[in-house]
């Protein structure tokens, strides 16, 4: 059941078993399994519901709609970079590209060996990334729906003798229309509003739409409840309040937010690790232009991967934007806009996201409000580098005629001895034009969350902030596997 809380026209107070802030990978999890496991479960959501049937072909009305301040939410530092996220009823999965990848073996190893998160193994692991798996239908990539800018690499990697793969998705029955960053009009990707939550609903649980969650009820230390708001779409407060009395919260509000709503609330803030450590996996793309119409635009955008240079921290990935998303975004101006945009039917692009070794933090500023600092270290200035010189090679002997980075002073690449420049030349962090797309980290299991995932008496988390770093690729699964965690060790601890 959905209740939208722009229309509830009064205050409501209930009771539930335990709340869940944040519909996204992590809460939807939890919200179902919980709900299947017998207990009565309220999900807080801050966006709206859109049905399937609502996502139109025009990427700027779905942005305004499905992602947080219409996508600008970005981070302070050197460079600034802009971390898109979604605000709906399903989260940002509503507005992700599908991917779907286990966590590394290596990482897990990490974690187990160098942080010593014993009980994060990957035996542990397995059985929860076989259930969310199977819940959201991960299935491989299909070669017959891929845009062309992934098959041009793919036939690139595959002269060179080392082809990437199709990636695996979360999808039934993917048509190859392209949108799946504005929401999937067909149904076909299974983002948890079509696959974890109706299971929920089934299930009895309950979800508040447009309700922003403020603050823990409490008795002492133990949290008891919570406080929300109901807002008009998203939008300004509707004067009304929910408050819900329930002996367990999870939260679940997504990296940025999590470690702000318990600093608000005096949770964990004793613990100096709070809302730091955040990775982001910076990323970004490079444009070829071909003789041949590419229209990159058409088929899905990011389906094919190569995985050649992850031991530098390097994972490369399809990625491709409409083109009037395009023209708002290349950091081009004037005639040269004119040009880029004449030509974008002949541009193909490819992208990749670096395994950071930068940290960054979240605070809350006075006047600004929750501010993401980060800013890039040497390490990952030089796998930009190392990335674009890489993927630049590649188009040229593709038959590119010319390469289009977003690295400032090597904004076009022509020719072998162009790459070398970039290689061998001066580059500075504010020179890197990148974006961001999987926050993580920021009350990181072991350093603010304990390794049961427990925050404070009565609160959880499960969502991106709990997982402890970096991961080199996307993140769903991994924070949906600790969403899975979650819930079953708080079935297990039931009296
Ligand atoms: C454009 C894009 C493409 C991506 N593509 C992929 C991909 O292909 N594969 C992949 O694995 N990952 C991808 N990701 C990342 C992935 O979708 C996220 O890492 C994941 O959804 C994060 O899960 P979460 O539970 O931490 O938070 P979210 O999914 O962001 O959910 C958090 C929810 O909490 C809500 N919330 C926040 N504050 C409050 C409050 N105070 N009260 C009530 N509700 C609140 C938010 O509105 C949001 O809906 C992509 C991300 C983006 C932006
Ligand atoms: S390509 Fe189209 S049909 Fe396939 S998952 Fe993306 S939005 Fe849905």
């Amino acid at each position: 059941m959905i209740v939208d809380g722009a229309h509830t026209g009064k205050d409501l107070e209930e009771r539930f078993d335990a709340v869940v802030i944040g519909s996204g990978a992590g809460g939807a999890v939890v919200a179902k399994e919980l709900a299947e496991g017998g207990m009565r479960v309220a999900v807080l959501e801050e966006g709206a519901h859109h049905k399937t049937t609502s996502h139109t072909d025009l990427p700027y009305e779905a942005i305004s709609r499905l992602y947080r301040d219409k996508g600008f939410t970005t981070t302070v530092g050197k460079p600034a970079i802009p971390v898109p996220m979604g605000r709906a009823l399903g989260g940002t999965t509503v507005i992700n590209s599908g991917t779907c990848f286990r966590t590394p073996t290596k990482v897990l190893e990490h974690w187990e060996r160098d942080l010593g998160l014993h009980s994060l193994t990957e035996a542990s692991f397995n059985p929860f990334f076989e259930r969310v798996e199977r819940e959201i239908n991960v299935v491989d990539g299909e070669f017959k729906v891929m845009s062309r800018a992934n098959t041009i690499i793919h036939e690139a990697l595959s002269k060179r003798g080392t082809p990437g793969k199709a990636l695996k998705r979360n999808i039934r029955g993917c048509e190859g229309c392209g949108f799946c960053c504005y929401g999937c009009p067909s149904g076909a990707k299974q983002s948890m509003d079509v696959s974890y939550l109706p299971k929920a609903f089934l299930a009895g649980a309950k979800a508040f739409t447009n309700t922003k969650f403020e603050r823990f009820l409490t008795e002492g230390r133990r949290v008891v409840g919570v406080e929300a708001t109901f807002h008009r779409d998203s939008g300004p407060s509707t004067g009304h309040r929910l408050t819900i009395k329930a002996p367990l919260v999870i939260l679940a509000a997504g990296t940025i937010h999590s470690p702000q709503l318990l600093r608000n609330n005096g949770v964990a803030v004793e613990n100096r690790n709070l809302g730091r450590n955040l990775t982001l996996h910076p990323a970004t793309k490079v444009f070829a232009r071909f003789d041949e119409e590419v229209n990159g635009w058409q088929g899905t955008p990011q389906a094919y991967y190569s995985d050649l240079l992850k031991d530098q921290g390097i994972t490369f990935e399809g990625i491709f934007v409409p083109p009037d998303v395009a023209a708002m975004t290349v950091p081009f101006v004037g005639r040269r806009l004119n040009e880029f945009m004449r030509d974008y039917k002949h541009m193909a692009a490819f992208g990749f996201l670096i395994s950071d070794s930068s940290t960054g933090r979240v605070v809350r500023l006075p006047f600004v409000g929750t501010t993401v600092l980060y800013n890039f270290q040497e390490a990952d200035i030089e796998k930009f580098r190392t990335a674009i010189a890489f993927l630049a090679r590649v188009f040229l002997e593709a038959g590119a005629n010319k390469v289009y980075t977003l690295l400032h002073g090597y904004s076009e690449l022509s020719s072998e001895a162009d790459i070398q420049r970039l290689e061998k030349g001066r580059l500075k962090a504010e020179d890197i034009d990148g974006m961001a797309f999987h926050p993580l980290g920021t009350c990181g299991a072991g350093r603010v969350a304990r390794w049961d995932q427990r925050a404070g008496e009565g609160v959880m988390i499960a969502d991106g902030s709990v997982v402890p770093e970096s991961l080199g690729v996307n993140p769903q699964v991994t924070i949906a596997a600790f969403g899975l965690r979650a819930a079953e060790k708080l079935l297990e601890s039931r009296p």
